[in-house]
């Protein structure tokens, strides 16, 4: 009987936005601006090369329609795959955690890739919340979303991407979230995009054991999602937490 492969995990940055901290973990940190780190997440292993998340816009759309955007030439995307030597089109897959702007630009790019995404997420896109229509770039506001052009592979709840990893339904920062669970040799890591978007959701305070960010729909699922996350995983790699570039390569 053969074992469950391992996977090594390459967070790469695309650059860094300019945000509220009180944005990122609910209630903490008003006034306090910091760097958000906009990443794609190289997964290998197995003869698979999956990306989790393919990052956000150019500079000059992003400080214009979102947040100010700081790119060096390294983070432009196909540099940034090329430095740790990937191309394109050697991407099998893509999962996307969700469908705001700042997760799923760039998709042309990978012309070999079977693109994830959970169906209540492309539904809840289809139409969001007015609060939540800019994050889509959605067309009920006149935009055309990132994603309007991609072929995606619909997803109704948790899937097995490839052996020892699966697209994990995980509600919460947006209805239709996932997360991607991560076979590796020091156990499992959990990518869990902007459900934790920075360690100091998951680490917590005094008043609350995880703290959810700023954007949700329904905060019952979202406690729910965190309790799932204590079950499944050893580590958690957040969203945009510039800690995680401190190790090349997890584990
Ligand atoms: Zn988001």
């Amino acid at each position: 009987m053969s074992s469950t492969p391992h996977y090594t995990i390459r967070p790469v940055s695309v650059g860094a936005l300019t945000i509220g901290k009180s944005h990122l973990v609910f209630g903490v940190g008003y006034g306090e601006m910091i760097d958000s780190v906009v990443l794609m997440y190289y997964v290998e292993g197995a003869g698979r090369r999956v990306l989790v998340d393919t990052g956000c816009c150019d500079v000059e759309s992003s400080t214009r329609n979102h947040y100010p955007l700081r790119r060096s030439p390294e983070e432009e995307p196909v540099k940034a795959l090329a430095n740790i030597g990937v191309a394109p089109a050697d991407i099998d897959t893509v999962i996307c955690t969700h469908l705001h702007w700042d997760h799923c630009y760039n998709h042309e790019l990978f012309t070999n890739a079977k693109f994830y995404v959970q169906r209540t997420e492309l539904q809840y896109a289809a139409a969001p919340h007015p609060m939540n229509c800019k994050a889509y770039e959605s067309t009920t506001i006149g935009m055309t979303p990132p994603f309007s052009k991609t072929r995606f592979e619909v997803l109704d709840g948790d899937a097995e991407i490839a052996p020892g990893l699966t697209a994990v339904f995980a509600p919460g920062h947006t209805p239709g979230m996932q997360g991607a669970a991560v076979n590796t040799t020091d156990g499992v890591y959990f990518i869990a995009g902007d459900n934790l978007p920075l360690y100091a959701n998951w680490e917590g305070n005094q008043l609350q054991k995880h703290i959810p960010g700023i954007n949700f729909v329904n905060v019952d699922d979202y406690y729910r999602t965190f309790q799932l996350i204590e079950r499944m995983a050893d580590h958690i790699l957040p969203g945009h937490d510039p800690k995680v570039l401190e190790k090349a390569v997890y584990p």
